[in-house]
């Protein structure tokens, strides 16, 4: 039974954000006429939501995952998916969210650094009590995860200065909804096929902290016997598996898919799902029988269990 995660993340410290300037707006420029072409194009070809379950029409392109997970926006090619506006918006605060625990990497170079200080500006902005949330730990508690991850502070340094930082409330809700998005977008990637509503998601995710105390992610370790596949992710030559690396492996029936994502080496999930509807149910109800626990390692993301 793998342990809960570990509500930290082993992040770089980023000084903070008090020098905002406010910028940050930027122009598109290009052909207009011809971007507009071809998502005429895209639509026409591809002309449901696949969010949403299927019904609603796709008025919107939507980059999943976010373009802002990205150096430079570079999202890798073939990630771009038909969504309805309702789909498409309202994800913006979440997807800075995650675009910014992407960057809390402990071995980030200098334009990591300098993206993350700039993702911090306006997380800083826009949603102040996470960034609080983040980086507010007493002395003691410092202490007491430095310890449990085995960290020492140099001299003169503080514990608080380590750099382990408190998972926020937003990060489990914005990593839970990249997680069903992601899901979905992968489902129709790979099968053609829009998830349908009544469709189950099993997820958990897992951050570098994990890693550090347990010296594995218990639950990648579990899942690594079932065959899976590696695509090589890439856009105009550039490898992005450092940014976004993914396993998508499905049973032989076709009905159980699993889906393993890491984001560069701060943070990951797996999703485990079912176009049948009571499949992953039954699958939680054996585990439960098995372990004698009431406890599942997973949390549902989509379910239709007690409908109609
Ligand atoms: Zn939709």
């Amino acid at each position: 039974m793998p342990p809960e995660t570990t509500p930290q993340i082993f992040g770089v410290k980023i000084e903070s954000a008090e020098k905002s300037t406010g910028r940050g707006q930027t122009i598109l420029r290009g052909n207009m006429g011809q971007a507009k072409r071809k998502r005429d194009e895209f639509l026409k070809a591809h002309p449901t939501c696949i969010f949403c379950g299927g019904g609603a029409v796709a008025t919107t392109e939507e980059h999943c995952p976010p373009r802002a997970l990205f150096r430079d926006r570079a999202w890798p090619e073939g990630f771009v998916f038909p969504a309805c506006a309702a789909c498409n918006a309202g994800t913006s605060d979440h997807d800075l969210v995650v675009a910014f625990l992407a960057q809390l990497d402990p071995a980030a170079d200098a334009s990591k650094l300098a993206r993350g200080e700039g993702l911090m500006r306006q997380v800083a902005r826009q949603m102040p009590q996470v960034l609080h949330e983040m980086f507010t730990s007493s002395a003691v508690e410092a202490r007491t995860n430095a310890r449990r991850l085995g960290l020492r502070p140099e001299p003169g340094q503080t514990y608080q200065e380590l750099g382990v930082v408190n998972v926020p409330e937003a990060a489990h809700i914005a990593v839970r909804i990249l997680a069903t998005k992601l899901t979905k977008a992968v489902y129709y990637q790979r099968t053609g096929s829009i998830f349908p509503v009544g469709g189950g998601i099993m997820f958990q995710w897992f951050t570098n902290a994990q890693k550090m105390e347990h010296g594995r992610i218990v639950l990648l370790e579990a899942l690594s016997r079932i065959a899976t596949m590696s695509e090589p992710l890439t856009r105009g030559g550039r490898d992005l598996k450092d940014q976004f690396d993914f396993l998508y492996s499905v049973e032989k029936e076709g009905a159980l898919h699993m889906l393993q994502v890491t984001f560069g080496k701060v943070f990951g999930f797996v999703t485990i799902f079912s176009q049948t509807p009571g499949r992953l149910e039954a699958m939680e109800d054996q585990i439960k029988e098995r372990t004698g626990s009431m406890d599942s390692p997973f949390e549902f993301l989509s379910t239709n269990r007690g409908m109609p």
